[in-house]
């Protein structure tokens, strides 16, 4: 779980390291509902776009996310089946706890560059919400300063606050704050605003009035479902992470499912095709934050340099990036997969290169892979000459296979 506390009792010497920030928020002896509209005005003037409050207690959905669990939906992310409790029960975070306050932040920054020429390089998509700086660290110091505003206003009020927390229940908790209702793609959807947005979360002492919990309008709308590349979405409100780009490309360690490599596309990390097809995202408006801003290159770059980083270069390529979660092995074993998907025979030599001297075996493999994907003497001559020398079963495997699938050279593309 990727959580701060502050004054909580898991690390209530957090609370007194928290100093004086800028900010307009004074002390109040006020009623609860004045207390409440001074903390909504704190929210907005801190970026923050939504903003609302729900009882701390037991959330239905804990249930939900036991069965979750239990089915094996997760994939390999053991870390979202630790503490269930904790996920669904915020006195189990804060014994004192009374309200949940949840904050959502656009990042929403308008469309995709525009296609680039055929004869351009292949590139690959990066998902919307990774376009700028790194959203954990900047969410968090957002929220941070709206605990701290809060503290100011009530002195004394214990608080734990939670971004990005897997199956803290983060959805959850912001349809019950009246935030957003969790639509059929499992995404928080706000009226009027779509669902591009990060949230937050404070689990505080303070009583505050909760607010009205967010009615769904889904409606008959179903079209998240069949957009789904992988059938991820394999019921309304189900998602099998296990089939999830998003999953795949970040989280997954290791290889990806030969069955699902081809639908992958050209997205080497994350996937928003349920929320573009989404019609609530047509109210959607860029985001004012300036760390949500684009960063060149990072929305679709060039898939045959990404072959070449090393783990430095790809840690200081994406500083201070969300990509970097994925870690270096991760990513150009994307990288791979896209290039093998998009078939454009300039990436062999590189592919060559990656299949011959990769020091990770999955990106071998999956180099490989993309050269069966491509096809041709020259992809094929790479694949033979790599498996007299590979030594790891597993990628010699992958190029047992994607000999078996690539295209026969004497009836090739070449002259
Ligand atoms: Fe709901 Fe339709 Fe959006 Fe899916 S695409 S989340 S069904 S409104």
């Amino acid at each position: 779980m990727d959580a701060t506390t502050a004054g909580a009792g898991r690390n209530p010497a957090a609370a007194q390291g928290l100093g004086a920030t800028p900010g307009t928020a004074a002390a109040l002896s006020a009623a609860p509902t004045d207390l409440a509209r001074a903390i909504r005005e704190e929210a907005h003037r801190l970026g923050f776009d939504a903003v609302g409050f729900a009882r701390a207690e037991t959330h239905p959905h804990g249930e939900r996310l036991r069965a979750w669990l239990e089915s094996g939906s997760h994939g390999t992310m053991e870390w979202m089946a630790r503490e269930p409790e904790r996920r669904s029960d915020p006195r189990a975070v804060l014994a004192s706890a009374c309200t949940v306050i949840s904050v959502a932040a656009s990042y929403y920054r308008g469309d995709w560059p525009r296609d680039l020429p055929a004869a351009a390089a292949s590139t690959g998509r990066i998902a919307r919400y990774a376009w700028g700086r790194d959203y954990h660290k900047r969410l968090k110091k957002r929220t941070l300063h709206l605990g701290r505003a809060i503290r100011r206003l009530k002195p004394g009020v214990r608080f734990a606050l939670y971004v990005d927390t897997g199956p803290m229940l983060d959805r959850a908790w912001a349809e019950r704050a009246g935030i957003g209702w969790i639509g059929k793609n499992t995404n928080v959807i706000r009226q009027g605003a779509g669902s591009w947005c990060f949230l937050g979360e404070i689990v505080t002492d303070l009583d505050l009035p909760p607010s009205r919990p967010a009615a769904n309008h889904c409606g008959t709308c179903a079209r998240c479902i069949p957009a789904c590349p992988t059938g991820a979405i394999t019921a309304p409100y189900q998602l099998d992470a296990r089939r999830c780009i998003s999953y795949l490309t970040i989280e997954h360690e290791g290889p990806i499912p030969l069955d699902l490599r081809p639908a992958i596309g050209t997205r080497i990390f994350g996937c928003d095709d349920c929320q573009e097809v989404c019609p609530w995202n047509r109210f959607a408006t860029p985001t004012a934050l300036p760390e949500f801003a684009e960063r060149p290159d990072q929305q679709t770059p060039e898939l045959i340099p990404l072959l070449a980083l090393d783990d430095r270069a790809f840690r200081e390529r994406f500083a201070g990036t969300a990509l970097r979660r994925a870690g270096r092995n991760r990513f150009v074993r994307n990288a791979a997969v896209a290039l093998g998907n998009v078939g454009d025979e300039r990436a062999i030599p590189a592919l060559a290169g990656a299949l011959h001297a990769d020091p990770d075996p999955t990106v071998r493999g999956h180099a490989a892979w993309a050269l069966g994907r491509i096809g041709g003497s020259a992809a094929h001559g790479a694949l033979l000459h790599a498996f007299d020398r590979e030594r790891d079963f597993k990628t010699r495997a992958e190029i047992e296979y994607a000999l078996s699938t690539d295209t026969d050279p004497s009836t090739t593309k070449e002259p």
